[in-house]
């Protein structure tokens, strides 16, 4: 082999992005809505306090490789433990504040967290498990909270201010290995215990390097990145990362996610870009059309974690000049792994929605590939389906510390329990979780393709369809919706409705009237439950109707 003469050595960790946060780009912007109003920082500012926090965490006896916990909204302190904790060699876990007791403690002891940093408005939360918790020594509070809730708890602030500054002499930065591990996250597990997923400097690097792609999210110095995804779920889908290394300002909505005060955070910043799920788009698109508020500034808002429904873009697109695009991904894929941007020709057509209204193509360096249940490769070719698997270098290769025994991958690509069609132009599209696709005589119902059908009826708020067991076809689609309030249609309208846009075998032949769709910790339908409680008999409102 004839070896390049290039600095293949040159390590892809996340000191490059703080360091051009510094050099390159210090009048950027970290905006944070608090309880007294906008908080603003610039990059500058926001760098000197990122090396008093690795100061500090060295004081407070973090060694590389050992793992740090977050407890916390989306705000600036969480932003600087995200550059802070990696760029010494240390390992950010951000813990999902919405999980249930049992699974906080199994996973904060299977990561064997050192440090916790909780903020003060979470410590309520946090405070009773403390107890449950084996490795943790120190927990450091941000912001207002009380401190003797928590054992051997420190306050943010005072921790920076012993820190001391840079005019003891710049912190030195340990230097890195670009395969070193850098930030965790547990899957929200719908079976079994919650997995954790390590990734590495060099993963997260090219992961952020993808979100600055025009063809993907396309974060650029020009931008403001609202982040209303998570910082607790798959690194708020690289957007804090990617900010770093192009010098977006972050609008950061803390803990104030209802569609009121985002509308008006939205109105007062003007933020470009926004992340999220369809259940808070869905929300602030109602707030957008009921009152006098100017959202226009979303130019690009990305939205993922579920299928995002075709109406849901069309209408902030006809109604707001919002143009919604979706993502699709998975924690183990760090998590962007394809994006749809259809190519513009003009016009906003048929065709054009649909290709928009699929989960896109896949990004540069993410290879897919869909296999069915004997192993054959499915064709691209829009309707077949299989599974959908990837392969890439910000995709996982195992999870840490596993211990299930499962096994998720296929010759080294990653299975990803999605059910897709790829087409022609390489766009795929979600038709079911596996788990969650409906068997009707030996025949694929698409549960995904039936709720988007459901939500574009004007008065369906949420439909979640899931399989009921049936004698003679095996499996019957039962479609569980919230009506908003004041409907004129009932299931018979809702048939009507569907008649022209499905196969004829699919149409419903009965409906469950619920009050709200039960969601998952990260904001998705939640058909566990659902299925639970049919199972029980347990299920409210329903109807059964002729097809
Ligand atoms: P999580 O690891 O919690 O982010 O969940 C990943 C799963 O969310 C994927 O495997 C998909 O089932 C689902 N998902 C994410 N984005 C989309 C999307 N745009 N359309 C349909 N399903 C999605």
């Amino acid at each position: 082999m004839l070896e390049g003469l290039m600095q293949d050595d040159f390590p892809l960790t996340l000191q490059h992005p703080l360091e051009r946060m510094r050099s390159c780009h210090p009048g950027a912007q970290v905006v944070t809505l608090t309880d007294s109003g906008i908080v603003r920082a610039g990059f500058g500012e926001v760098c000197e306090r990122i090396d008093r926090l690795a100061r500090a965490l060295g004081s407070l006896g973090v060694e590389q490789g050992d793992r740090v916990a977050t407890f916390a909204w989306n705000n600036q302190r969480h932003f600087e433990l995200y550059m802070a904790v990696p760029c010494v060699g240390a390992v950010l876990h951000t813990l999902n504040i919405r999980l249930f007791a049992e699974q906080l403690t199994y996973i904060v002891n299977h990561a064997q967290d050192g440090v916790v940093f909780v903020d003060g408005s979470l410590i309520g939360i946090l405070a009773p498990l403390a107890p449950t918790f084996e490795s943790v020594c120190t927990y450091v509070v941000m912001g207002e909270g009380d401190l003797d809730a928590l054992p051997n708890a420190l306050g943010y602030e005072d921790l920076l201010a012993r820190a001391g500054s840079d005019s003891e002499g710049p912190f030195q930065y340990p230097e890195l290995d670009e395969r070193q591990a850098a930030a965790l996250c547990y899957t929200s597990g719908t079976t079994g215990n919650p997995k954790g997923v390590l990734y590495s400097h060099r993963s997260i690097s090219l992961h952020s390097t993808a979100a600055l792609m025009t063809d993907a999210l396309g974060l650029s110095q020009h931008d403001r990145a609202l982040v209303v995804v998570p910082m607790f779920h798959a690194n708020a889908w690289g957007i804090p990362h990617g900010a770093a290394l192009a010098g977006a300002d972050l609008v950061l909505p803390d803990r104030f996610l209802q569609a009121e005060p985002l509308a008006k955070l939205i109105e007062a910043e003007r933020p470009t870009i926004m992340g999220c799920v369809p259940t808070i788009f869905a929300d602030l698109l109602r707030y957008a059309d009921e009152h006098d508020v100017d959202i226009s500034s979303l130019t690009n808002a990305a939205c993922g974690g579920s299928a995002v429904p075709e109406k849901l873009m069309r209408d902030f697109e006809e109604r707001h000049k919002v143009n919604v695009f979706q993502a699709w991904g998975m924690t183990e894929t760090s998590p962007v792994a394809s994006y749809s941007r259809p190519p513009e020709t003009g016009a906003h057509d048929d065709a054009y929605w649909t290709l928009r209204a699929k989960q896109g193509k896949p990004l540069p360096w993410v290879a897919a590939r869909l296999v069915e249940d004997d192993g054959a490769h499915t064709p691209w070719d829009g309707s077949s389906t299989g599974e959908l698997e990837v392969r890439g270098p910000w995709v996982t290769s195992g999870y840490y510390n596993d211990e299930s025994g499962e096994d998720r991958f296929d010759e080294g690509w990653l299975r990803t329990g999605d059910i897709a069609s790829i087409d022609e132009h390489a766009f795929i599209q979600i038709t079911d979780r596996a788990k969650d696709v409906i068997k009707s005589g030996g025949e694929w119902i698409s549960s995904v393709e039936l709720e988007n059908e459901l939500m574009a009826h004007p008065d369906v708020i949420e439909a979640a369809v899931i399989a009921k067991p049936d004698e003679k076809w095996a499996e019957r689609p039962l479609c569980c919706v919230v009506m908003r309030e004041g409907a004129a249609a009932d299931a018979e309208g809702l048939v009507e409705h569907l008649r022209d846009r499905v196969a004829k075998w699919w149409l419903p032949d009965e409906f469950a009237f619920v009050s709200e769709v039960p969601k998952t910790s990260v904001g998705k339908f939640d058909k566990k439950i659902l299925r639970k409680r049919l199972s029980e008999d347990a299920l409210e409102g329903r109807v059964k109707v002729r097809a």
